[in-house]
């Protein structure tokens, strides 16, 4: 090997070295402290009561019920402290796992609203939306982390609900008043699980370890 070959091949092994050892600088601003990076998730916990969503439960509807209220079905979970009546509002709801705000708002037929962006790899997303919220505690382009409170549990526009936490998980980017119908016809429920999660057990199974 003359020297400028051998000089050329210490070269390319030094680079492939040092480069395989930095941060991919160039993919999509991931670098710790630029402004685009978005924060990765490590884990999700559930919106009300502690991390495992104690003392609270799904009373209200179901992901994928039918809703005779909307009638469509329901893309999401509401959630309730059992038997409290009224008396869950104004109790805290969580971000689920570190994010972006990307919505927060209000909206005639969900109220006040959040709408949060996870990274779950630096490529993969998904979105945690709050809906019927009586506070909203955070703005959109706010970083949150998991278990900030992110608002409390309300009653809708015009105290149109018993108070409880409407909750979805999406893995499609969706307007935050988004409801699975075109022009007031429901969507078939497999055609709404193209775009949303069911979200306890999207929880369970990505919990923080
Ligand atoms: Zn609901």
């Amino acid at each position: 090997m003359t020297r400028k070959c051998w000089m050329l091949a210490l070269y390319l092994t030094l680079a492939i070295a040092l480069t395989g050892c930095l941060p991919p600088a160039h993919q999509g601003g991931l670098l710790p402290g630029d402004e685009n990076m978005y924060w990765l998730t490590d884990g999700f916990d559930f919106p009300v009561g502690d991390p495992d969503g104690g003392g609270w439960d799904i009373t209200g509807y179901r992901f994928l019920q039918w809703s005779a209220y909307s009638n469509s079905y329901h893309p999401g979970e509401d959630w309730n402290i059992p038997g409290a009546g009224n008396g869950d509002q104004g109790k805290p709801v969580y971000a689920v796992a570190n994010g972006e705000v990307v919505f927060s708002g209000w909206n005639t037929a969900l109220g006040n609203i959040v709408l949060i962006k996870h990274a779950i790899s630096p490529t993969e997303f998904v979105w945690s939306q709050y809906a019927h919220l009586d506070q909203r505690y955070v703005d959109k382009g706010e970083r949150v982390y998991r278990r900030q409170p992110i608002g409390t549990v309300g009653r809708g526009p015009n105290d149109t609900f018993a108070a409880h936490l409407h909750f979805e998980m999406r893995k499609v980017d969706l307007p935050a008043n988004a409801w699975p119908r075109t022009n007031g016809a429901a969507w078939d429920a497999s055609r709404v699980t193209d775009f949303w999660l069911e979200p306890s057990l999207f929880i369970n199974q990505n919990r923080p370890q």
